[in-house]
């Protein structure tokens, strides 16, 4: 059977605010009068998240639970539950209550007018601190740039989704899927609502610095060919430079200021294996990509589900 909406929650060591997010977000959804369900992705928690879930199941029938068989990331469990949605409009929130589920209300309405994607902008970031402010400023105005897509700037992984949006997105051959750019790359009718993003509930951030780079680097490499094109730019940039060199070089030897051997092989050697290791590089991360494609790996196991057929 067929829900109208699918909330979609991935939840790792979230013991402290499971139930806090389960009672205000059930008051709020209920408002609608309109069945829902939410699927919470247990994404490999070492505390008592899946306990909860599973109590919650229980009592609820509305709550259906993905348990990983271990931590594959907030992507990897966002995918995960899109595959199992049933809802005709899906929303993806984070269950520390920093997406409001008011906010997520405003989304259906403007699903109601019509729109296929409605991305959620934070306009304060409360808690945040000011480096990863600033890092995420920069990062994503740059991901705009050198990608050419229109992605709104300052939003995350909280949206709505049309189902025939979350369908082109699940099409998608590609292993390495970086939603936040897809929902913008699939097209549809696009909208974004602002809100103040609050604190966390409870409990910590579970976004890593590594786990952040990761998320960088996948938004990069996996949307864009400009570390292929900066390649040839700093070819292109270093070989003027030597060339330069040894005309400056040679004026000198011209007017009889002479240099040595080695100082000829500085610019030469240097500037060349500048060039072939910058190659080199940036070509292995795309290698690497094409190794994890090839491979073919799962973007995650599931080891049990509950109130899913
Ligand atoms: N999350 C996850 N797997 C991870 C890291 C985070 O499922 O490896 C979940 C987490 O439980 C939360 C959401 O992703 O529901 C966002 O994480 P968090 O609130 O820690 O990130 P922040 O809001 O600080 O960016
Ligand atoms: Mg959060």
């Amino acid at each position: 059977m067929n829900t109208k909406y699918s909330i979609l929650v991935p939840a790792y060591n979230e013991q402290e605010v499971l139930k806090i997010f389960y009672d205000t977000a059930t008051k709020q959804f209920d408002t609608l009068k309109e069945d829902y369900e939410i699927i919470f992705v247990n994404d490999g928690s070492k505390d008592n998240t899946y306990s909860i879930l599973k109590e919650l199941a229980e009592q609820d029938k509305r709550i259906k639970v993905i348990n990983f068989s271990r931590n594959f990331g907030q992507q990897a469990a966002e995918l995960a539950a899109l595959q199992y949605a049933t809802g005709e409009a899906i929303i993806i929130m984070d269950c520390d209550l920093q997406d409001p589920p008011e906010v997520a209300l405003q989304m259906i309405e403007k699903w109601k007018e019509g729109y296929d994607v409605v991305h959620g902008k934070r306009k304060k970031r409360q808690s945040e601190t000011a480096f990863k402010k600033l890092t995420a400023h920069v990062y994503y105005r740059f991901l705009r740039r050198i990608t050419g897509m229109d992605i709104p700037t300052d939003t995350g992984e909280f949206k709505l989704y049309d189902r025939k949006v979350v369908e082109a997105i699940l099409k998608l051959p590609e292993h390495n899927r970086y939603l936040r750019a897809l929902a913008t790359w699939v097209g549809f009718k696009q909208t974004s609502i602002s809100f103040d993003r609050p604190n966390r509930s409870a409990g910590v951030t579970k976004w890593t610095l590594k786990k952040m780079i990761k998320l960088a680097e996948d938004g990069i490499i996996a949307n864009s060919a400009y570390p292929l094109a900066l390649a040839l730019k700093c070819g292109i940039f270093l070989s003027f430079a030597s060339l330069l060199t040894f005309i400056v070089f040679i004026i000198l030897a011209i007017v009889g200021t002479s240099l040595s051997l080695v100082a000829w092989l500085f610019p030469t050697v240097g500037l060349l294996a500048g060039i072939i290791l910058v190659m080199q590089g940036f070509s292995n991360l795309y290698i690497g990509r094409v190794y994890d494609e090839v491979k073919g790996r799962p973007n995650y196991i599931v080891s049990e589900t509950i109130n899913i057929e």
